[in-house]
């Protein structure tokens, strides 16, 4: 499904499901998309209706067409309680504007890129304009029955609050969400409710929940091609976070803010969207050398924090 952004499509699945097919992530709840599946519901299903609306998180291109879809089809959405919950929050998102302005000038964003973020506002109720009532919730190390088959709920953290991934042993398939990627790199950032969390460390440690799963494996990713290799790609993963925590620490020989620290990180110019992640990535990496030790943090007198190496 096409997203209007610098990363332009998204992939979601259909698996047969008995008499039916389930559908996996849902794409953005705009017209274009909307059009796009009631093209595939006329064309592409043989006839068969959609038994089930399955979610692996709660960003709005996974699931943007939830209410549409569990409305549409009379069926329901299954998700992780965290996402579901997550999804409730950033449809209402209350005073987010403020807390969100001054978590940005703590970290050194200038005037001018403030307002631009001031003005992108809160868009996730525009890409996700309904939400389901009610849903099934999915826990870690569930198993759903899809025709026939057992897929294996693999909760895994540090994208989102409760990312669920799907593995069915039998296929040696694994449905890997926005978790492992092809090409591009998870987004794992901070974000103004959480300041001091840690979701790096969380998204590291996560991965090892796929190591047990055969070299073989058939991924599909949200993103970028199917492709086998995933613990290539997992080692992959790994040394691209350690060049990047390499990368910030040296940078940190003189004190840096955030904001500072995005042009070493990316040398590239970059839109509000892309902003937003980069200064929320920047300080994945500075919260987990802080927590690892390796860094100082301190407040200046012009209300920014600047890091520094230990
Ligand atoms: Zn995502």
């Amino acid at each position: 499904m096409p997203l209007p952004f610098a990363l332009n499509h998204i992939n979601l699945w259909l698996l047969d499901d008995g008499d039916g097919v389930a559908i996996v992530d849902t794409g953005l709840g705009l017209p274009d998309t909307r059009a796009l599946w009631e093209q595939i519901f006329a064309h592409e299903l043989g006839g068969k209706p959609v038994t089930r609306v399955i979610a692996t998180h709660f960003h709005p291109d996974h699931f943007g067409n939830t209410g549409w879809l569990t409305e549409r089809w009379g069926v329901d959405l299954w998700c992780t309680q965290a996402e579901f919950q997550a999804a409730v929050i950033a449809c209402s998102a209350p005073g987010r504007s403020t807390i969100a302005r001054e978590h940005y000038l703590r970290h050194g964003i200038g005037a001018e890129a403030l307002e631009r973020l001031r003005q992108r506002g809160n868009h996730y109720p525009g890409l996700v304009p309904t939400l389901p009532n009610a849903y099934r919730c999915m826990r870690d190390g569930d198993h759903l029955v899809i025709d026939g088959r057992r897929w294996e709920v693999v909760v895994v953290l540090g994208h989102a609050p409760e990312h669920a991934a799907l593995w069915c042993a039998e296929m040696n398939v694994l449905i890997s969400g926005d978790q492992v990627l092809p090409k591009i790199t998870t987004n794992v950032s901070i974000w103004w409710d959480r300041p001091l969390d840690n979701p790096l460390r969380l998204y590291l440690d996560s991965l090892a929940r796929f190591r047990p799963m055969p070299g073989n494996t058939l991924v599909l990713p949200s993103h970028g091609l199917p492709f086998r290799g995933l613990h290539t790609r997992l080692d992959a993963l790994r040394s691209h976070h350690d060049e990047r925590l390499a990368e910030t620490l040296d940078a940190l020989g003189e004190p840096r803010s955030a904001a500072e620290l995005i042009p070493v990180l990316f040398r590239r110019q970059l839109d509000t969207h892309q902003l937003s992640f980069a200064i929320g990535e920047a300080l994945a990496h500075l919260n987990y050398l802080e927590a690892a030790g390796s860094l100082t943090r301190t407040l200046d007198p012009d209300g920014v924090q600047r890091f520094r190496k230990a």
